[in-house]
């Protein structure tokens, strides 16, 4: 077996609140221990909450 090296590219991914549409969802802090975990957000313009299986803002990597 071999190293094999491969570049990745780092995205930071951000939720836009689907309610106005200008302001960014973000975490509460609270992670809902369901079946699954569940992170409510709320909107920092206009304070809309919204619950997601994923936390943003997420970083993802791609090749
Ligand atoms: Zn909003």
């Amino acid at each position: 077996m071999s190293e094999i090296e491969q570049e990745v590219k780092t995205f930071s991914v951000h939720y836009q609140c689907d309610d106005c549409g200008v302001g960014e969802m973000a975490p509460t802090g609270i992670m809902l221990m369901t079946h699954s975990p569940q992170y409510p957000h709320k909107c920092d313009k206009c304070g809309t909450g919204r619950t997601f299986a994923d936390r943003y803002p997420k970083v993802i990597t791609r090749t």
